[in-house]
């Protein structure tokens, strides 16, 4: 990679920071190598964390601050006291694969895929799922949750 990975913070119930950046070094490498792309610009950090969502109607959310930084929200089942059932670790970690899909986004400034298929730009769910970075995160979040994912997975049922 020409330029370092940002630090990483993780701020979640488990003790699972550890996981957590091996997940998104081993995504990094594969997202790089796959689309022969490299980190550009400069990146103050990535920050991981959870929270409640009880009230909210989003499961994770992947922005970009003005001092670079890279902020990841993720619904945590364990923060919202959810039975840690195969089914919703799983899921979590879906969520969180699919964050740091647009992390390696951010970090390569990479648009994501263009495809010419029709949709309705007015309708904000086609809006949204038809968006080439949402087309890539969500193509890419099952390959590399099965891939990478299975230490954290097997972690995070034992809880
Ligand atoms: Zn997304």
């Amino acid at each position: 990679m020409a330029k370092v990975v940002p630090p990483i913070s993780c701020a979640f119930v488990l003790d699972i920071d550890m996981l957590v950046t091996e997940l998104m070094h081993n995504i990094l490498e594969d997202y790089c190598k796959r689309f022969k792309t490299n980190i550009t610009g400069e990146h103050e950090r990535i920050v991981f964390c959870g929270f409640d969502g009880h009230n909210g109607s989003w499961k994770g959310m992947t922005t970009l601050a003005d001092n670079g930084t890279i902020h990841v929200q993720i619904q945590d089942p364990w923060l919202m006291n959810y039975d840690s059932n195969p089914f919703t670790v799983q899921f979590a970690v879906t969520v969180l694969v699919h964050e740091m899909i647009h992390v390696c986004q951010f970090l390569t400034n990479n648009k994501g895929f263009k495809a010419k298929i029709p949709f309705d730009k007015m309708d904000d769910d086609e809006a949204y799922y038809f968006d080439p970075t949402e087309m890539q995160a969500y193509m890419l979040e099952n390959l590399y949750m099965t891939k990478y994912g299975k230490a954290l997975r097997e972690y995070g049922q034992d809880f």
